[in-house]
């Protein structure tokens, strides 16, 4: 997948006079719109609209072509992918990406990287602990993209061990030598966190095992780490990587329904006269127009249709009729959303796509909202 010495190339090799095609496509094969190369048509569509808007252009339209071919042979494994091209440099590739980007396409001078580069600077690093009495693994997860770093294996005594009657006396004493050891396997894995955080630094951690060795091991989690946790899931120390992924995503995913819930409480509250927000179709596109959005929030779900105005480019809630700013004949706009996005994102703001009770909530404002610069 994508790192930054990918980035950095791709924005080297397109530092040039000549346009570049950035394509951001969600790939995601949980989605079932997605399945059966869903994403190929998406592509077409994405590709079709920027043809429209920039009119008959022979180097976009080869470049256009270029990039499908790239499309059509991908196997996704990711959440979203990136395509780059700039023909005259014979630059043609495309990379997978572990988070989801706003679906959008660009034809511009240099490549369109600027949502890639800010998820990196947001996107917080994990440090995975998954731990049983007997054995510790450590991974570290950023961007969507997990890594196996240690596996230590402890030599206990297992008090699990079935005693007989002669034995019970002796107990006690197995239960003192097993905390030792319980102790000491702790502060191995935790030499190894500081380790970690030495070489990859962390800003979470998650604590992930059987349930007596994660509870032990929180419990003598230095106050520094302990302030790192985000929480612990239970799961089998054999656990593969991919199941240890999915897992971190699964927590992933329920901390960002959490910060979408709150992004939409923060929305509501900047709803009045004069707040920072706005909310429905119409108010929205008038915010795009008027270049104050810095972040756009609209539900999955959501279907519009909009208009474009083709003297003064400015957006309309209608198809059809005149454009409000300067009666010209507005034109509809097909894939009316991305085109939003892409036209936020290009004026420096955000777009954050939002699913689940954020979403049901968002309902109640027409499902589409946006928080404003001033
Ligand atoms: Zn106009």
């Amino acid at each position: 997948m994508l790192g930054r010495g990918v980035l950095s190339r791709l924005h080297t090799l397109t530092q040039q006079e000549t346009f570049t095609l950035t394509l951001y496509l969600d790939i995601d094969q949980n989605k079932p719109a997605n399945r059966k190369r869903g994403f190929v048509v998406q592509a077409e569509a994405l590709l079709k609209d920027l043809k429209a808007t920039h009119g008959p252009d022979r180097q976009l339209a080869v470049a256009s072509r270029r990039a499908l071919d790239l499309v059509k042979k991908l196997r996704p494994k990711g959440r979203a992918a990136v395509v780059v091209v700039n023909t005259p440099t014979k630059l043609a590739e495309i990379n997978e990406l572990g988070l989801s980007f706003a679906a959008s396409a660009h034809w511009r001078t240099g490549a369109f990287l600027r949502p890639i580069v800010e998820a990196m600077d947001e996107n917080e690093r994990y440090g995975v602990v998954l731990t049983s009495t007997t054995r510790a693994r450590i991974f570290t997860s950023y961007m969507g993209e997990i890594t196996e770093h240690e596996d230590l294996i402890f030599d206990t005594t297992s008090r699990s061990r079935a005693l007989g009657t002669d034995q019970w006396r002796s107990q006690g004493r197995h239960q003192r030598r097993h905390d030792e050891e319980v102790a000491l396997h702790a502060k191995i894995v935790i030499d190894a966190l500081h380790d970690l955080a030495l070489q990859e630094p962390f800003d979470r951690l998650i604590v992930a095992g059987t349930k007596k060795a994660t509870a032990q091991l929180v419990r003598l989690l230095p106050r520094r780490l302990q302030g790192k946790l985000v929480r612990t899931i239970t799961m089998p120390v054999i656990a593969s990587k991919k199941e240890v992924f999915e897992g971190i995503l699964k927590l992933q995913l329920m901390m960002e329904r959490e910060q979408e819930s709150k992004l939409i409480e923060g929305l509501e509250a900047e709803l009045h006269d004069g707040g920072k927000a706005v909310a429905g179709f119409a108010p929205v596109l008038d915010a795009i127009n008027q270049g104050r959005v810095w972040k756009l929030v609209y539900d999955k779900k959501l279907k519009v249709k909009g208009g474009e105005c083709p003297d003064c480019g400015s957006y309309s809630p209608e198809t059809k009729g005149p454009c409000p700013y300067c009666g010209a004949k507005v034109k509809a706009v097909a894939q009316t959303l991305d085109r939003l996005s892409q036209t936020v994102l290009e004026m420096g703001g955000k777009v954050e796509v939002i699913d689940g009770p954020a979403a049901k909530r968002l309902g109640k404002h027409d499902s589409i909202a946006a928080l404003l610069r001033y």
